[in-house]
C-alpha cells in the first residue's frame, strides 16, 4: 500500500491543485425546469457547466491554519470484530487512511482531503447570516401573497428543517446557527440587472454579493459570520436560481475589510426545492461536488440527469427519495471517524458488519480501493430517517473516482438489483440483498477488472455482514 497519508498532506497544502479558477457552482432550477416540474419530471436538473472567467491576479488563499472545530477526533478505540479474517490487517485508523483517495482536481471534488482554505469546515458551529433583499422592480411589499412580504416566511421555509437535517446527517458534529435579519434591504438596481441567471459568471455573483454586503454591514457583524445567505423577494423574477457562493479570491469585503467568502445567493426557485436547496448549496460551501449529470451551458432535465446516482444523495437529486449523504461524503466532511470505515486494500478476505448509514454505528462502510483515484464503496441503506422514502433497503455499492469532476460523474451507483417492480426500478432499486428466488443473484457484486468480489453473507436486525475478496492488493 502506498503512502497515501503523505499524498493527502501534499494535497491538503494545495500543491496538487492545477489551476485556481473562478467558478460559479452550478445550481438549480430555471423557469424551464419549473415548467418541467409541473409535468412531474424528476425534481432536479443539471445546472450549466461551470462558467470560467479569466484568471484573476489574486493569489490563491493560503490553506487555513485554523484547527478544525468540533469533535472530529477518533475516540481512539478499534473495532474488534469488524474485520474477522485473521489474515487481514487488524482494523485501525491507519488502515482506513490507506483507503482515502487523493484527487488531481482542485475545486469541488470527491477526494478525501478537502482544501480547508477554500471551503468552510463543517464541524462545530457554523454561523450564517440570512439577509433579505428586494429591488426597485420587485418590492417585497408588492408581493401578491401577504406572507411573501415577511422575511419570517422565507426563514421558516429554509432554515429550521435544514438545521435539523444537517445536525442529524453530521451525527451532531455540525450545528448551523442562522441569524436572520427582520427587515428588507433595498438593492438599487432592477433584479435582472444583477444577472443571477443560468450562465452567470463569477464576477456577476461577486458584484451582487458585494452590493448586498455594502447594504447589510450596518446591521450584520460579518466578523462573526461563516456564511451569508441572500434571499430575494419572491417577486424578484430576475433572480432566477440559487447558486452557492465560494469566493477563493478574497475579493468581497466590508468597508472595514472583513471578508465575505462563502454562502448562497438564493433565487425564486426556492419553492421548487424547499429547504433542501439550502442544504445542497451549503454542502457545496463545504466542498462537496454535484453528483447529478451536468455539462454544457443549457439547463438539462432528462433521463440522463440522474443516471449516475439515481435518487440517492441530495447532491445527486435534491428531491430524491433517499437524500442521505453517501458515507464517503460523511467521511470527507469529518462527520464520521476513520475507524468507522473498513478498508479492504490488501489481497485476501476482509469482512465487515455494516450498520445503517444514518445510525452512526460502529462500521458504516467498507471501501475497496482499485487505484489511486478509484474505489468501490459498500454501505447499508435502509428506508428510514432521511431515506424514509427509499423504495428499497440493502447494501448499496457505488464507485468513486476522484479524478472525475463535479457534474461529470465522480460517483456512480452500481445497480445490483435490476429486478425492480414498477414502483421500484432502475437505480432506486440498486441495493443488494440476500439471494432469494424472487431476487436471484443480487447478493454478490464482482468487478473482474480489479479482481474484486463483494458478497453479502448475512443480515441480522438492521446490520449486514459483507465479505470482500480481492486477488491483488491495491496500489
Ligand atoms: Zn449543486
Amino acid at each position: 500500500v502506498r503512502d497515501r497519508a503523505s499524498e493527502g498532506q501534499r494535497e491538503a497544502r494545495g500543491h496538487r491543485r492545477p489551476e485556481p479558477r473562478r467558478r460559479i457552482i452550478p445550481a438549480w432550477a430555471s423557469a424551464i425546469v419549473a415548467a418541467l416540474m409541473l409535468v412531474a419530471l424528476p425534481g432536479c436538473t443539471a445546472g450549466p457547466k461551470v462558467t470560467t472567467a479569466p484568471e484573476a491576479e489574486q493569489p490563491r488563499p493560503a490553506p487555513s491554519t485554523t484547527p478544525e472545530r468540533g469533535s472530529a477526533g477518533s475516540p481512539g478505540g478499534t473495532s474488534p470484530g469488524t474485520l474477522i479474517d485473521p489474515s487481514a490487517p487488524s482494523p485501525s485508523p491507519a488502515s482506513s487512511v490507506a483507503c482515502r483517495l487523493t484527487t488531481p482536481l482542485g475545486w469541488l471534488n470527491e477526494g478525501q482531503r478537502t482544501e480547508r482554505g477554500v471551503f468552510v469546515t463543517p464541524l462545530g458551529t457554523v454561523r450564517a447570516a440570512m439577509v433579505f433583499v428586494d429591488f426597485p422592480d420587485a418590492r417585497a411589499e408588492d408581493n401578491a401573497d401577504p406572507r411573501d412580504r415577511l422575511p419570517q416566511t422565507y426563514y421558516d421555509q429554509l432554515v429550521p428543517e435544514s438545521v435539523a437535517w444537517l445536525e442529524a446527517s453530521s451525527f451532531g458534529r455540525l450545528t448551523l446557527d442562522v441569524t436572520a435579519s427582520t427587515a428588507w434591504l433595498h438593492l438599487p438596481r432592477p433584479s435582472a440587472d444583477y444577472g443571477i441567471q443560468r450562465g452567470l459568471d463569477f464576477e456577476q455573483q461577486e458584484a451582487y454579493v458585494q452590493a448586498v454586503v455594502t447594504l447589510a454591514e450596518p446591521t450584520v457583524d460579518f466578523a462573526d459570520v461563516d456564511l451569508l445567505y441572500v434571499v430575494p423577494s419572491r417577486n424578484a423574477a430576475g433572480i432566477a436560481f440559487s447558486p452557492a457562493y465560494v469566493n477563493e479570491h478574497d475579493t468581497v469585503r466590508t468597508s472595514t475589510g472583513t471578508l465575505v467568502s462563502h454562502g448562497v445567493t438564493f433565487g425564486t426557485d426556492i419553492p421548487i426545492w424547499g429547504h433542501k436547496v439550502l442544504v445542497h448549496e451549503t454542502l457545496h460551501t463545504f466542498g462537496l461536488a454535484d453528483l447529478y449529470q451536468g455539462g454544457g451551458t443549457a439547463p438539462v432535465a432528462d433521463a440522463s440527469t440522474h443516471g449516475f446516482v439515481g435518487k440517492w444523495d441530495l447532491m445527486g437529486d435534491i428531491l430524491g427519495s433517499a437524500p442521505e449523504l453517501f458515507t464517503w461524503e460523511k467521511w470527507k466532511l469529518g462527520w464520521i471517524d476513520d475507524d468507522q470505515v473498513a478498508c479492504a486494500a490488501e489481497a485476501g478476505t476482509t469482512k465487515a458488519t455494516l450498520a445503517p448509514v444514518e445510525s452512526g454505528g460502529e462500521t458504516l462502510a467498507i471501501v475497496v480501493p482499485t487505484g489511486d483515484h478509484t474505489a468501490f464503496v459498500a454501505e447499508n441503506r435502509q428506508p428510514n430517517a432521511h431515506d424514509a422514502g427509499a423504495c428499497k433497503g440493502g447494501v448499496l455499492v457505488y464507485r468513486v473516482d476522484t479524478s472525475v469532476d463535479t457534474l461529470e460523474g465522480p460517483v456512480h451507483v452500481v445497480n445490483e438489483h435490476p429486478f425492480g417492480s414498477r414502483s421500484c426500478s432502475g437505480l432506486d432499486a440498486a441495493p443488494m440483498d440476500l439471494d432469494t428466488p424472487a431476487t436471484p443473484g443480487t447478493s454478490v457484486f464482482t468487478d473482474e477488472a480489479s479482481g474484486i468480489t463483494l458478497s453479502l453473507v448475512a443480515s441480522h436486525d438492521d446490520q449486514w455482514d459483507v465479505v470482500v475478496r480481492r486477488d491483488h492488493a491495491s496500489g
